[in-house]
């Protein structure tokens, strides 16, 4: 009988390392392939990033609560932040759209609205893109391409021991949206008739339908001089990420659970829904905020700026990544963030 494997038991990134096992680079202008935030390539001494994202209906969206404004907006900011992840900047981006005929021309005029303020804001412009018909629901897949000076990129890999852990920001608060946006429509189906009141949830419902890239923070980094050793968007969570780095890097870490950046509103969602505020933060993607890592010389110039908080620093490798809590215990950092495919424990 002919071998089956299930998806959910290898989860997405066995599934990415499973299909290009081999990693050939063929061109001498590949200078960065699968593995990072973004793809390098080098022309004539100039250095290129490239990365793409997709948005699937029912997957990363729900129409119930998503105006197509945001997510248009959301689609473009999620494929720059993966720009600003290599320390570069966003000048193109080619957008596929697959629409069923559920979606009226002017619905796609809405989500080509937030398409085009998200271009707008970060200076990005539209190049070109793929348009077809779609047997169900929408989808969306954006790729973006920046530059980087070649002596600037900042890859997942370059952490080293004693380096401090920063992260830009708060944390959890797109998932704390989240959390709301799913029980307002579990009310709503019972009685359409209901309006929620959202005033109360409007930081955490912006970091959910319309987040933004950190474009500022690598300004700063220009700006004051500082080159990160290592960094990288935080898409699927704060643990999964930080484990991402360290196993690239080849190094461990200790992650001072104290020291997470949390919103007033979002502490008090997440108590709202019996979660822990940490966990939350931990655990809950979608944040795009910069984690990275830089040199301890750094630490003058990086506590200068309100939105860096140190979290923690990076160890050897043999001392594995580590949760430290407040009552100095030790733990095991484990990533229960966002996996496509992952089984559901
Ligand atoms: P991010 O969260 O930054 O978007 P992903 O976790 O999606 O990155 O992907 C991790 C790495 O694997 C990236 O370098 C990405 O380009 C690569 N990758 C993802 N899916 C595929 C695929 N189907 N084939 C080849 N490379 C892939
Ligand atoms: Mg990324």
């Amino acid at each position: 009988m002919e071998e089956r494997t299930e998806l959910e038991t290898i989860g997405e990134f066995g599934l990415i390392e499973r299909l290009n096992p081999k990693r050939e680079i063929r061109n001498e202008s590949t200078i960065l392939g699968i593995g990072d935030d973004a793809a390098a390539l080098k022309y004539n001494g100039k250095v290129i990033l490239v990365s793409t994202d997709a948005m699937v209906e029912g997957v990363h969206f729900d129409m119930v609560y998503t105006p197509l404004k945001h997510l248009g907006y959301k689609a473009c900011v999620i494929n720059f932040s993966d720009i600003y992840a290599m320390n570069g900047t966003p000048k193109q981006i080619t957008i596929t759209i697959s629409a069923s005929n559920r979606f009226s021309v002017e619905a796609l005029e809405e989500l080509y609205a937030g398409i085009n303020l998200a271009c707008e804001k970060y200076n990005v412009d539209i190049v070109g893109g793929d348009t077809c018909s779609s047997t169900s629901g929408l989808f969306i897949s954006i790729t973006v391409i920046g530059e980087v000076d070649e002596d600037k990129i900042v890859k997942r890999s370059g952490a080293k021991p004693n380096d401090l852990l920063c992260v830009t920001g708060d944390l959890g608060g797109a998932y704390a949206g989240l959390l709301v946006l799913e029980r307002e429509k579990v009310t709503f189906k019972a009685n359409p008739n209901f309006q929620p009141d959202f005033s109360t949830y409007e930081y955490i419902l912006e970091r959910q339908l319309k987040p933004e890239a950190q474009k500022e923070m690598i300004e700063w980094f220009k700006e004051n001089d500082v080159l990160p050793t290592s960094m990288i968007d935080i898409s699927d969570g704060l643990a999964s990420e930080t484990l991402h780095l360290c196993k690239s890097s080849d190094v461990g870490c200790e992650l001072y659970i104290e020291k997470l950046p949390l919103d007033y509103e979002t502490t008090r969602t997440l108590e709202e829904f019996k979660i822990m505020p940490d966990v939350g933060a931990l655990n809950g993607g979608e944040d795009y905020e910069l984690l990275f890592t830089v040199d301890q010389k750094d630490f003058e110039k990086i506590k200068t700026n309100e939105n860096i908080k140190v979290i923690g620093y990076i160890t050897d490798n043999s001392q594995g990544s580590n949760l430290i809590t407040p009552q100095n215990t030790t733990i095991e950092l484990r990533a229960q963030g966002w996996n496509h495919y992952r089984k559901e424990e």
